[in-house]
């Protein structure tokens, strides 16, 4: 599991988290909602280790990520991460693109690694696509093909940061599709979401972050469709 105790993480003089607490459990999915500059992209990065924190601790199944001796490469292939923006490699073929990593960082075979990323290419709909080149494809099969680049070195994690803000709004459905497919499969995950509608049906949990705090977490029949909190009321008016 992830367990997230009492993160504090500033830039300069901008507190940005200010003390976070939350747990995500194996096969679990949380979404985690909230306005621009609340801090959510940041706590991905703090989990993965490319943002040091200041105060607290990050634990992901036994390893104390801002330890000093803790091994990030290690710890980065147990967590896959999906951003906003596509990040393919546009001189390689879909193929190329998600067998890559596996080859490149787990130092597999090419047969060994051309196999795992064509299951998952196929997993994510891109079955049809492996010899095409990524500029080729649409927005939505971009993000489906770094899915499928980060399942090829079978994570335990997966972190999603607002992976369909920069899509036309058609091709956002099939996105959000092969994440409920990877739900299916029981693959622990945190969506970072403006997505409401998609969070109130895949999470076991949802929090809404503001000014670098949870506002409010609990499970989405609360945060979502019954909020407590007027700040959560107010948010949530705004994006629904
Ligand atoms: P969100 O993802 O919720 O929109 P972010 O985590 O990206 O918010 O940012 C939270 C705050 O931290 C913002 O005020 C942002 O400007 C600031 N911030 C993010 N990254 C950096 C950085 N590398 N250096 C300085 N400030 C940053
Ligand atoms: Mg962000």
């Amino acid at each position: 599991m992830i367990n997230i105790q009492n993160v504090h993480k500033s830039f300069g003089d901008l507190e940005v988290l200010k003390g976070i607490d939350l747990d995500v459990k194996k096969g679990e999915v949380l979404s985690i909602i909230g306005s621009s500059g609340s801090g959510k992209s940041t706590l991905l990065y703090c989990i993965n280790a490319i943002e040091k924190i200041q105060k607290g601790k990050i634990i992901v199944d036994d390893i104390d990520v801002h330890h000093p001796d803790t091994n990030q490469d290690q710890l980065r292939q147990r967590l896959g991460m999906v951003f906003q923006q596509w990040n393919s490699f546009p001189h390689l073929t879909v193929l190329e693109n998600a067998a890559l990593a596996p080859r490149v960082v787990k130092k597999m075979s090419k047969d060994e690694a051309m196999a795992i990323a064509e299951k998952e290419l196929i997993h994510v709909g891109l079955g049809d696509k492996f010899d095409v080149y990524p500029t080729k494809l649409s927005g939505g099969q971009q993000q489906r093909l770094a899915i499928a680049r980060a399942l090829a070195m079978k994570p335990n994690y997966m972190l999603f940061d607002e992976i369909t803000s920069a899509l036309d709004p058609e091709l956002v459905g099939e996105v959000l599709d092969t994440l409920r497919i990877l739900r299916e499969d029981g693959m622990t995950m945190i969506c970072v979401t403006h997505e409401i509608a998609f969070a109130r049906d895949v999470s076991d949990t949802v929090a809404y972050f503001q000014h670098g705090v949870i506002e409010e977490m609990g499970p989405p029949d609360q945060v979502i469709s019954n909020p407590q909190k007027e700040t959560t009321q107010k948010f949530l008016s705004k994006v629904l």
